[in-house]
């Protein structure tokens, strides 16, 4: 159950609709507008609740084949899937199973979440508990015939599971892991490193012999913005244009490594249009 088989080149687009889109919109007109913009992909963002019906999913997957244009989902941001709590677990895990049922129906390959917090916890229990909890939600999903990948992003702070490392193993145990790669939460979590071709390169050889028999440049998802931070990582995400992030080396060192998948840009909305459009025409002239 690998889905897509491969993307045959990156896509980018924005974090829930563009900022232009009219108020009141649904999904499918958002799709229209980035369409408008000459962006080619979404990412639908189910952070507070799945704002789609089942019905509207549908249409929404008819219309994003038509368009070739790929869907993901950000899902809740309650979840924790090594919560202190049996109830919060069991919490954590149904809301990624709604959130990936239903972009499924939409048509979308990926859904996003932030796995757990450490809570003093070392690494290695805490990535157990995660793997724990994900071969649970990926059992809950194959009984319902949902195909989709299961995106563990790269965390902005410390305190959160989900560095490169910790994102590998679990992708090496959960069949229908792959990891969502946030290339500005790797840059705050680490005080400002990760910011050279040199150091992306790296990063990008280390997920693709670190992860088993996936393909992951292939089947890349990632995010981007301009990202503020401090001693405890990620503090908000800025315009692109305030930030030091180097980020058309970024693109150099994805076109180098051949990546392919959907590249999400997370910017503030009062700088969404410009970013998008940055960030696109970074990737074309890389
Ligand atoms: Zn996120």
């Amino acid at each position: 159950m690998i889905y897509p088989q491969t993307f045959e080149r990156l896509y980018i687009g924005p974090a829930g609709p563009p900022a232009d889109t009219p108020e009141d919109s649904r999904t499918l007109e958002a799709i229209d507008q980035c369409v408008k913009h000459g962006w080619d992909t979404m990412e639908v963002a189910f952070v507070y609740q799945v704002h789609i019906g089942e019905k509207e999913a549908e249409k929404v997957a008819a219309h994003s084949k038509k368009l070739s244009f790929p869907l993901s989902a950000h899902g809740s941001y309650y979840i924790n899937l090594a919560a202190k709590e049996p109830k919060k677990i069991g919490a954590s895990r149904s809301r990624i199973v709604q959130a990936a049922v239903r972009i499924a129906q939409a048509g979308g390959h990926s859904v996003v979440f932030h796995s757990a917090f450490l809570m003093g916890r070392d690494s290695s229990a805490v990535t157990a508990l995660v793997i724990e909890q994900l071969k649970k939600v990926e059992e809950e999903l194959k009984a319902k015939g949902t195909k989709v990948w299961l995106r563990p992003e790269l965390t902005g702070k410390p305190t959160q599971h989900g560095d490169v490392e910790e994102l590998i193993k679990v992708c090496n145990k959960v069949e229908t892991a792959l990891p969502c790669i946030d290339w500005a939460h790797l840059y705050a979590r680490t005080g400002g490193q990760f910011n050279s071709y040199e150091e992306w390169c790296a990063v990008l050889d280390r997920l693709a012999r670190g992860i088993k028999n996936k393909n992951v440049l292939e089947r890349m998802h990632m995010h981007l913005s301009g990202i503020e931070f401090g001693p405890r990582g990620e503090k908000r995400h800025i315009p692109l244009s305030t930030c030091e992030l180097r980020y058309k080396e970024l693109m150099q060192a994805l076109k180098q490594a051949g990546v392919a998948g959907t590249l999400i840009v997370e910017a503030p909305e009062v700088c969404q249009l410009e970013d998008v459009d940055r960030i696109r025409t970074a990737w074309a002239g890389a």
